[in-house]
Parts: C-alpha cells; structure tokens; sequence
C-alpha cells in the first residue's frame, strides 16, 4: 500500500505506509492574517491534518509563523515560480512547500531550495496539472494525456534529484477523473515517491464530492496514494469531512462514527429523510469508534443494522431505539432523534 519512500510534514509521515493523510488549503486572502488563523484553527477542529496556504508574495510570508503559532497540523506553502519565496517560506518555519523546481529558473536556484529544505528536513511537493503542463511535454502528447502528466511530475522531481533531493510528493490533478486515475496509476508503477491524490477544479460540494470519491476511492481502493485533498469551490472544512467520509467508505479510517441510514420505501411511516440528517450532524465531530443505524422500519430495520452497535428505527409517528440488534425501548417521533443521542452518549 502506498509509496515506498516516506517523507515528513512536521510530525505527519506521508508515504511508505504511513496512514492516508487528510488536507486542505485556506481559501482567505493571504493578508488576512487573522481570518486565516481563524480558518486554519476551524480546519484542525475538523480534523485537517496538513494545513497548504498561498504564498503569493514577500508579504504572505508574514502568515507562516502566524499559523506555525495558532495550529499544530503542519503548514504547506504554495509558491509559484518565484525560488525567493520558497527560501523564505523555509526560513519562517513551513514544514512543507509546494513548488514545480522547473518554474523557478537556474539550476541555481533549483539548487537554493533544495539545500534550504534539506537543511530543515522539508519536503517538496510538485504539484503537476492537466492546465499548467510544459510545452515540449504538450507538444509531444498533443494534449494533457495520463502520461504527458506524470513525465511532467517525474521532469520536475529529476531536477531535484540532480542535487540528491528526494523528500519529494507527487501530485497529478486534472479535472477529467479517468485522467488523474491513470495519471496515478503510472506515477506508481515509474516511482517511489508518495503520491498525494487529488481532482482538481472537481466543482461544487455534489459534484466535488461525486469525481472526488471516484477518483480518489478507486486509487486508495487499489493501493495508490498517500496523502489526499478533495477540493471543492465550498468552505474548506467541508472538504476535511468529505475526504474523511471516503476514507471511512473504504475502511481506511475507522475512527469516528460510521452511521448508516436505509434508503426508505413504502412501509416508512416518520420523518426519516429529516431524522437521518439530524443525527448525522449532530455526530460530526464524535469520536466515539461505533456503527450507527437510522432505519426506516421495524420489520426490517433492527435485522438489516443487527452490525451497529445503536440505532433507531421508525414506526408509525414512533420509533424503537435498539443496540446490538436487541430493542430498548420506544419513544414518539419527536423524541427520537433525543432518545438516541441519550445511548449514544452513554456507550
Ligand atoms: S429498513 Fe424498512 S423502511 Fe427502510 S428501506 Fe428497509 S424495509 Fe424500507
């Protein structure tokens, strides 16, 4: 599973069979430095565990020990061509940096950075995508294809290889989902190094979350990648909830509440739709390593969630609370949702 090489973000181990790891990216502007302390202190709330800004400039720098002080998840900083930044950003204590070596000029420069970031044990991600890729590369596939992605992450991490810098992360984003997917799937079978897994411009909160699940979920299902960001043109927390949900999908992150509902047919008689939703928000955040059921019926419902270790099912304008498949009690409709959150706090 995953890379054979590991790298180290601050205290987060990304690669050679480190736990998949979640991240995010601020979406204030870079000089607002307290609103993006405010952000970066909610997305740990959620659970975030690698924190990315943009570093546009000299100024942005200024937010580096700013968060360094506010979280304790390690900050990534996204540089564009300019390599000054980058050994800014090293200076100021980042703990990883995003930047493509081949946009930054010289092999001086290349090698600038690549010294700062081995001095301070920072890795480097190059981050590659279908929208950004060189024009020999273009020229030679004709348009972004898989390979013409992955040649492009493996011709920046050759560039710092030239200097024996290997704390390297790849990433290949496209917002084509079979694009990004086999994009991967040659990264891993033409290196070592940890993948970080992503679709980009993936859309809004449905449709992020639809190419999302698919493209990252079939990677992680198949043993390819390391590090994950689903991205979405919503707030960011919202981003660390859904990659935590794929990852709950596909039993690699089994802590937290896993809740199931039944889909309801005909022989519903409450509010599921409603009840379901409430219990699942007020569980966001539990920590508590259990199943729980919310079922439409009594006839079907303890029996198909006999797994869970709580759950409600729905009667007529009623519902029976049960745990481990045998039925506590009952309680109206009202007081359901109540009832369950009651057991659920006493597991
Ligand atoms: S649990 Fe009951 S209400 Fe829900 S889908 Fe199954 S049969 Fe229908």
């Amino acid at each position: 599973m995953g890379s054979k090489i590991q790298v180290k973000a601050g205290s987060v181990l990304i690669g050679g069979g480190a736990q998949v790891s979640v991240q995010s990216m601020l979406n204030v502007p870079s000089t607002d430095i307290e609103g993006s302390v405010r952000q970066a202190a909610a997305l740990e709330e959620a659970g975030c565990q690698i924190i990315r800004a943009a570093i546009p400039d000299m100024d942005a720098v200024r937010l580096i020990p700013a968060l360094k002080k506010a979280v304790k998840a390690p900050i990534v900083a996204d540089i564009h061509f300019n390599y000054q930044l980058a050994l800014e950003a090293c200076a100021a204590g980042v703990d990883k940096i995003r930047i493509n070596p081949g946009n930054i000029g010289s092999d001086d420069r290349v090698k600038a950075v690549a010294d700062a970031c081995r001095q301070r044990g920072i890795p480097i991600r190059i981050g590659v995508n279908s929208g950004s890729l060189e024009k020999e590369i273009l020229a030679k596939y004709g348009h972004p294809t898989p390979q013409a992605l992955c040649d492009s992450a493996l011709y920046h991490a050759s560039l710092l290889e030239k200097f024996d810098f290997t704390d390297i992360v790849l990433s290949m984003k496209s917002s084509t989902v079979s694009t990004m997917i086999q994009a991967y799937e040659l990264a891993a079978q033409q290196c070592d190094y940890p993948l970080h897994l992503g679709v980009t411009e993936a859309g809004t909160e449905r449709m992020g979350i639809i190419k999302s699940s698919a493209g990252i979920g079939s990677l992680l299902l198949h043993g390819i990648g390391d590090t994950i960001r689903v991205s979405l043109t919503a707030d960011p927390v919202r981003e660390v909830y859904v990659a935590y949900d794929i990852l709950r999908a596909l039993d690699l992150h089994t802590d937290g509440v896993q809740f199931v509902s039944c889909p309801t047919c005909g022989r519903t008689r409450i509010d599921l739709v409603k009840i379901a939703s409430e219990v699942e928000e007020r569980l966001r955040g539990c920590k508590k390593n259990i199943k729980v059921a919310v079922m439409g019926c009594v006839v079907n419902g303890p029996g198909e969630a006999k797994e869970a270790d709580i759950g409600i099912a729905g009667g007529d304008g009623c519902g029976l609370v049960f745990k481990k498949g045998e039925i506590l009690y009952k309680v109206s409709e009202d007081k359901l949702v109540d009832a369950l959150m009651d057991e659920i706090e006493k597991l």
